[in-house]
């Protein structure tokens, strides 16, 4: 079965309502491509406003707390995006497991609370600069993969996002032979832990992703979308690379 390609966009604690108008130039141009997954997860400020512009594409959260509900202060649970309108939700974002002491077991219970309330779950994983150096970084991430991952899931709705951390907001890229050797690693991993069904996940790249480099990412192999950042901010940044996407899905 092929994988449908998919581009995120992850708009960090960026956005107001004014904002709105760009998800909606978005939307509108992604909708031209139905080849293409894709979604956009602003804060949780903008979910249900943009859900209710999305023509079909798909809006998610950054986060998610692993409870169903409590003395949380501050967190948000998997049903509240879900009652947002939320269809996923990124767990173990960089900026989360740096930022806020996220564990692998910390991640590992948001996605499967995620997954329990309905939510697709983009799990994220990624190696610091000196593991890449000191040739490390595959291992590092398939600990991460092993440790993160929920014991059970339904393979449609997970996908894994390889985000160096390195590269995420730098402008710094992998080699385009890096992220296949990667993402290769990342899949035999998937495929020893749950069989044949390994084929089926998608596994995005994040990381400086642009218009310009879109191509030449998405064509790599194993590479099954992307996790964009700031070039998903705006429709002039952000389409260029739904359309690459989309030239390759043919
Ligand atoms: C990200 O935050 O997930 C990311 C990949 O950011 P950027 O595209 O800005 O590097």
């Amino acid at each position: 079965m092929a994988r449908r390609k998919y581009v995120v966009g992850n708009w960090k604690m960026n956005g107001l309502t004014a904002s709105l108008d760009e998800a909606k130039a978005i939307f509108a141009a992604a909708a031209e491509h139905p080849a293409v997954d894709v979604a956009l997860c602003p804060p949780f400020t903008l979910i249900g406003a943009m859900a209710a512009a999305a023509q079909g594409a798909a809006v998610g959260g950054q986060d998610c707390h692993s409870a169903a509900s409590g003395a949380f202060t501050g967190s948000v649970a998997a049903s509240m995006l879900v009652d947002a309108g939320a269809g996923l939700v990124i767990v173990g974002h960089s900026e989360r497991r740096d930022g806020f002491g996220e564990t692998d077991a910390d991640v590992k219970a948001k996605a499967e609370a995620a997954l329990a309330a309905g939510l697709s779950v983009i799990l994220c994983v990624g190696e610091p600069h000196a593991v890449r150096e000191s040739g490390a970084a595959i291992d590092h991430v398939l600990a991460q993969v092993r440790e993160s991952l929920p014991d059970d899931f339904d393979r449609s709705r997970l996908a894994i996002a390889y985000e160096p951390i390195w590269a995420i907001g730098t402008g710094l890229v992998p080699t385009v032979e890096d992220v296949a050797a990667m993402h290769g690693s990342i899949r035999a991993a998937l495929s020893e832990r749950i069989g044949a069904g390994a084929a089926e996940l998608r596994i995005l790249y994040g990381g400086s992703v642009t218009g310009d480099n879109a191509a030449q990412l998405l064509d790599a192999g194993d590479v099954d979308g992307a996790l964009v950042g700031g070039a998903s901010l705006t429709a002039a940044k952000f389409v260029p690379i739904v359309a690459a996407a989309a030239a390759l899905a043919g």
